[in-house]
């Protein structure tokens, strides 16, 4: 699932390639991924000449602020991609693979430039609703979202103020809770606890001040890195272009199960926690 390096990728395109352009019309042939769903011609009347005025992100969301009050609000869930495609795209697929992101293309928006922006979906999960700014701005997932983990806002002491709720509760599940901090999922999770060599099983009690604050580094440290990296296609992430991001070169432990670890040598483990894998060094963390 894209995280907030990758989905900051696409809001970052989103921004320079189509701010300012205006949608013409909708297409779609997965219509459950829309609300209010009702047609794709009626989707279409609503947002048709409405003009871009930007996207922006929180956690993993994703929102298109369109004219007249409205707003995309755009979830990528697991598999989904937004390609911008100008009337001569072409992707320069090395493989299958890589041509994989162009064949699962669920629903288009057409613009007035002769773009288009595609969405992308092999398995079906993400999500396009439309309605007044406002409005999705007040949604209750979005109400419930904890602060953006690169929110400058999210300060040490923030996040201590996080964790002194949850004193039992695992660092590792901590991190991936969308709903204290947003943005973080499996790949960054693993990467930042290796960073800060503390392992994901222990609760926030038993992990020192000086440790928390190496986690708190971390992460800031991490994640604007992979965000400068155009994120993690360890996967089938890819960027607007359908370009792979670079952060895969540089992973440490995620997704490297049985390969020594760059630092010490020791094989690093795939271990379950909070239903999701995490990649830990045993000699490293602690
Ligand atoms: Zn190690």
């Amino acid at each position: 699932m894209p995280e907030l390096p990758e989905v900051q990728t696409v809001v970052s395109d989103l921004n320079k390639k189509i701010k300012g352009d205006t949608i013409v019309s909708f297409w779609s042939e997965w219509l459950k991924a829309i609300k209010p769903a009702s047609s794709a011609d009626e989707f279409s009347k609503k947002i048709q000449n409405r003009k871009i005025i930007g996207a922006r992100r929180i956690g993993k969301n994703i929102f298109i602020d369109l004219s007249g009050g409205k707003t995309l609000y755009i979830h990528l869930k697991m598999t989904g991609h937004l390609l911008i495609k100008s009337k001569s795209y072409k992707l320069k697929a090395k493989s299958y693979f890589e041509d994989r992101v162009n064949q699962y293309i669920r629903h288009k928006f057409f613009l007035k430039s002769g773009r288009t922006l595609e969405f992308s979906d092999l398995r079906k999960f993400g999500k396009i609703v439309l309605d007044d700014t406002e409005k999705i701005n007040n949604l209750k997932e979005i109400k419930a979202l904890g602060i953006d983990a690169l929110d400058p806002k999210f300060t040490f002491k923030k996040f201590q103020e996080i964790l002194e709720k949850k004193p039992k509760v695992k660092i590792g599940i901590i991190l991936m809770d969308q709903n204290l901090i947003s943005g973080i999922g499996n790949i960054y999770r693993s990467e930042i606890l290796f960073d800060a060599k503390v392992l994901p099983e222990r609760t926030v009690k038993s992990i020192s001040k000086k440790d928390l604050e190496k986690i708190y580094k971390a992460t800031i440290k991490i994640l604007k890195k992979a965000v400068k990296m155009r994120g993690t296609s360890d996967s089938d992430y890819r960027d607007t272009s359908g370009a792979p991001g670079n952060f895969q070169k540089v992973l440490m432990v995620y997704n490297k199960e049985k390969q020594k670890c760059k630092k010490c040598g020791t094989i690093i483990k795939r271990e379950t926690l909070g239903q999701r894998s995490v990649f830990i060094c045993k000699k490293c963390q602690k």
